[in-house]
């Protein structure tokens, strides 16, 4: 397989997940209320730098036999470090009026971004014609009201107001092919979108299972393994960090007890492990499928 992508089967689910990217994040934007010197030597045990984050972007493929599908879309190409989406895709032999279904986690740019083509700016199309597009309802209201109200985060203003823009727009675009789900969710046989809230209003969590194999993929409900550790530490991207504490606390609970294969779209490349209990208290990320 080509660099930034990674096969594996969950039962007889064919998975790869694909980079679309990365981006280096100010460290105080993931660990706003962390205890500094705790921080601090966390990242030094990771040989991690101590000022920014490197936070990968990581899409899921999704071949059930019948379905074609991906989850999460990537940033687009906003920047010059990602948007790759297409292109790993090509490489894995899918064109993008291959895929059937899309699942967003949640509207955030870095999710949400890639699923518009916007190479003509004016006339901003769905980058997977075929597609049907999955998304709570949640988020569709929260992004798509008067005003979305993004005091919860703990983000410079300006980088709030990209969020804000990029979540219209492209969900404008993406209307016609919009299918918003209420609750938990069958989206394809196989594969259930199990509501996720905390990070945004409406973010989605996935389960595929398979022949008593499972993965959860936890989208942002955790954004790095030191979230996984350190489960109390809330993440400046999150709408309501007690929420998202509540809900990532739930998942790996969930994940922990069943030993499934987790994914957490931001972790390191291949972004896929499974997760341990600590005798101290939260889980420990083991990396690798
Ligand atoms: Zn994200």
């Amino acid at each position: 397989m080509p660099a930034g992508s990674h096969r594996f089967e969950v039962g007889t689910i064919g998975c790869t997940v694909l980079s679309d990217g990365y981006a280096s994040y100010p460290t105080s934007w993931f660990f706003p209320d962390a205890d500094p010197e705790q921080l601090s030597r966390a990242l030094e045990s990771r040989r991690a730098p101590q000022e920014t984050v490197l936070c990968p972007y990581t899409c899921l493929l999704v071949e059930t036999g019948r379905h074609v599908m991906l989850v999460d879309t990537g940033l687009g190409e906003a920047s010059r470090t990602s948007g790759a989406i297409v292109a790993r895709l090509e490489m894995a032999g899918i064109r993008p009026k291959d895929v059937d279904t899309v699942l967003l986690t949640h509207a955030h740019p870095d999710h949400i971004g890639g699923a518009v083509d916007m190479r003509r700016p004016k006339v901003p199309r769905p980058m997977f014609p075929n597609a049907r597009y999955v998304i709570a309802e949640l988020e569709w209201e929260f992004w798509m009201g008067a005003h979305a109200d993004l005091g919860g985060l703990r983000l410079p203003a300006e980088f709030q107001f990209g969020m804000e823009s990029t979540a219209r727009r492209s969900l404008t675009a993406l209307r016609h092919q919009l299918e918003m789900v209420e609750c938990e969710t069958e989206v394809v046989p196989g594969v259930r979108a199990i509501p996720a809230p905390g990070h945004t209003p409406g973010h989605l969590a996935l389960l595929l299972e398979s022949q008593g194999h499972q993965l959860l993929n936890v989208g942002d409900a955790a954004v790095h393994p030191l979230h996984l550790e350190h489960p109390d530490w809330e993440n400046g991207f999150d709408q309501s960090g007690g929420r998202a504490v509540a809900t990532r606390r739930a998942l790996l609970e969930r994940a922990a007890a069943k030993n499934m294969y987790v994914m957490g779209f931001h972790f390191p490349f291949p972004s896929v492990g499974r997760v341990a209990a600590r005798a101290e208290g939260g889980w420990e990320w083991k990396p690798g499928c």
